[in-house]
């Protein structure tokens, strides 16, 4: 009996989960399903997005459901239109074996009159947004006088949303004697008011701790001149070829600014805010989970509901005006069980907001700094080598490979390696010859006096980086790695230092006298039949022990910039590129890349189009509802 059987769940589910290659029950759903099959009560679940709580309450929510009675008999609601639409097709995936079960999803900026058809139809379970589900229930054409179960998912983020009246008042409209289920992620006073106000002795069930972050994800900080800031975007993109991540501003015109720039620059970037029209929006997350967009640049409000597995990075471009908020952020990433890592860019001015978030979050920020331009040089170059080894062949070329065998005919291999690297990477080496190094800044005092930094003597250039061919994608993230480092070379706890994962590779700092050491052990050592290979790599890795909190204090800030060690490749590209170099904006997008569509012609600009601008008027305050195409009514004014 596998561990879903033993919740109580009906063939039909158990059929369903099957299919969804669902292979364990996750926490809440663990405590949640039974209590909720097992009769019929009010429930408070906390829990952080992508803790699989669409199931929680989904699976038994279908068991209970009569499917041979038309009227509608559970409400969910949910804060965005998004999540709305995502609810809906989960309960549809999740009752495809369930005869009978209609799931209606309403909410705002889509035909009222199409939706009240639907109902119309017959649909046991609704799944709405506040606003929308209102305006029909004041208009009459949807009626939850019978209804048995309501759900309320991310309630805090309903009620942050200026929710509250609609749903006391959706509340008021339907029986007292249903089950309420409400999920959310922290427990702010309006959220146990609504508990007190509506629910009758509800099970209480916490998943991991109170408002804390999720464990899966890991949290930087980069402590950069405010000039700097657009600057060191870019880096960190650079140095994370495979990145796909949400970057968050504060305000409209800021989110719509850097998106502008990042795509001028060549990346694969778009904006996502409230002054878009629903089109737009569509487009834009179409865009984001088709992958063909590597960096979403959004505001809170817009980024709320955005629900997108394997997101790698959140990257706070500003931190939020609300702390609170940085915990919305960072839950767009490590879901799932995945890991996932939340940056935050950080001015010198902002540094004691850091403090204040590791309270919230209760976990430690590690102190890092911009990779110079030649460390990013390697990690591209690598990043590429990997590329081209992992690229499936297409047999159709085997038809021109004479032709091209004549034109290569007489280069020896390492010739032949030689030049295809350098078709990508020649232009990207001449770009960062250009560019000055941008200037870390170090937390100096403030983060030694809580003891998360080592003395001076540390802050030294003379450690020997390593590159080594292990990366994420043998699920390391760099505690982890680390840890294997020290247990594989008996090493004590602080000789592996300034560790940094990428996909399929890694690179790592120890002192010059476990060079030995490290060569001859992880040379010889095989990792699930695979075998390591180690190599001193030619950067440092910034000279400083800077990760897992030892930061050396501003290491190699006083000293000159070295020549190769800056620059920003300007990417005039079409968003293609082999892993995260673009081809020029005339040329063909290549393989690989993050490209909006791989059978059309080259275009002009890459990702230019899925970044609408906004349209005339935007000055105007525009309404909230724009945002979501439903109408909440702001509690709390948000710069947004
Ligand atoms: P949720 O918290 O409901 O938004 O779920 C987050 C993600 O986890 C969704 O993509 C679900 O499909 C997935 N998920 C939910 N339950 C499980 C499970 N038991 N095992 C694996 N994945 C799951």
């Amino acid at each position: 009996m596998n561990k879903f059987e033993q919740l109580g769940l009906s063939e039909s589910l158990l059929k369903a989960i099957l299919d969804l290659g669902f292979e364990n029950p996750t926490e809440v759903q663990e405590k949640a399903i039974p209590l909720l099959l097992e009769k019929d009560t009010d429930m408070v679940a906390l829990a952080q997005t992508g803790t699989g709580k669409t199931a929680a309450f989904g699976f038994p929510l279908i068991q209970k459901i009569d499917a041979n009675n038309r009227n509608t008999q559970a409400l969910i609601l949910s804060p965005t239109r998004e999540l709305c639409l995502q609810i809906t097709n989960e309960i549809k995936n999740y009752s495809k074996y369930e005869k009978g079960i209609n799931v209606v999803a309403i909410y705002g900026g889509a035909s009222i009159t199409e939706q009240a058809r639907d109902i119309k139809r017959g649909a046991q379970i609704i799944v709405a947004t506040p606003g929308r589900m209102q305006d029909m229930i004041n208009r009459g054409l949807v009626n939850i006088s019978q209804i048995n179960y309501c759900i309320l998912d991310e309630a805090d983020e309903m009620l942050n949303m200026g929710f509250y009246e609609d749903i006391v008042n959706i509340l008021s409209t339907s029986p007292d004697e249903k089950s309420t289920w409400l999920f959310s992620a922290t427990m702010p006073q309006e959220v146990a008011r609504i508990a007190k106000q509506f629910m009758h002795e509800p099970l209480e069930i916490t998943v991991g701790a109170k408002n804390s972050g999720s464990a899966t994800v890991s949290h930087e900080f980069y402590l950069v001149n405010a000039r700097d800031r657009y600057e060191a975007l870019k880096r960190l993109a650079d140095a994370n070829p495979d990145i796909f991540s949400v970057v968050f501003c504060r305000t409209k015109r800021d989110t719509q600014a850097v998106a502008e720039k990042l795509i001028e620059d060549g990346y694969s970037a778009a904006a996502l805010h409230g002054d878009l029209s629903q089109a737009q929006r569509d487009g834009v997350m179409k865009s984001f989970r088709g992958r063909q967009i590597q960096m979403l640049v959004a505001t809170d409000v817009a980024a709320r509901g955005i629900d997108v597995d394997n997101i790698t990075h959140v990257v706070n471009y500003q931190l939020p005006d609300e702390i609170e908020t940085y915990n919305h952020r960072s839950g767009r990433t490590g879901r799932a069980g995945k890991l996932g890592t939340s940056i935050v860019i950080v001015t010198k001015s902002e540094l004691r907001k850091i403090s204040s978030i590791e309270r919230i979050i209760k976990q430690k920020f590690e102190e890092k700094t911009i990779p110079s331009g030649i460390e990013i040089c390697e990690i591209q170059l690598l990043h590429l080598a990997n590329k081209i080894k992992d690229t499936e062949v297409d047999h159709e070329i085997d038809n021109y490979l004479p032709a091209i065998n004549n034109v290569l005919e007489g280069l020896s291999k390492e010739e032949l390696i030689k030049k295809m690297v350098s078709v990508e990477f020649n232009r990207f080496i001449a770009y960062y010859k250009k560019n000055r190094d941008i200037s870390n800044q170090s937390s100096g005092s403030e983060r030694r006096e809580r003891g998360d930094s080592e003395p001076r003597e540390f802050n030294n250039n003379g450690a020997v980086r390593y590159f080594v061919n292990i990366g994420s994608r043998d699920n390391f993230d760099w505690m982890s790695l680390k840890d294997y480092l020290k247990e594989t070379l008996d090493l004590g706890r602080d000789d592996v230092f300034k560790v940094d994962v990428k996909e399929g590779f890694s690179f790592f700092n120890t002192d010059p006298e476990h060079t030995d050491k490290v060569m001859e052990v992880l040379n010889n050592v095989q990792l699930e039949g695979r075998r390591i290979n180690v190599e001193i790599s030619k950067n440092d890795g910034g000279g400083r022990r800077d990760h897992n909190g030892r930061s050396g204090g501003g290491a190699g800030r006083s000293s000159a910039p070295r020549r190769e060690g800056s620059f920003a490749p300007r990417r005039e590209g079409s968003g293609g590129g082999v892993g995260g170099f673009r081809s020029d904006r005339n040329s063909a997008p290549r393989e690989g890349g993050f490209r909006s569509d791989r059978n059309s012609a080259p275009r002009e600009g890459g990702f230019r189009s899925s970044t609408p601008r906004t349209e005339g008027g935007s000055d105007r305050a525009p309404r909230r509802s724009e945002s979501f195409g439903d109408s909440p009514r702001p509690r709390r004014p948000r710069r947004d």
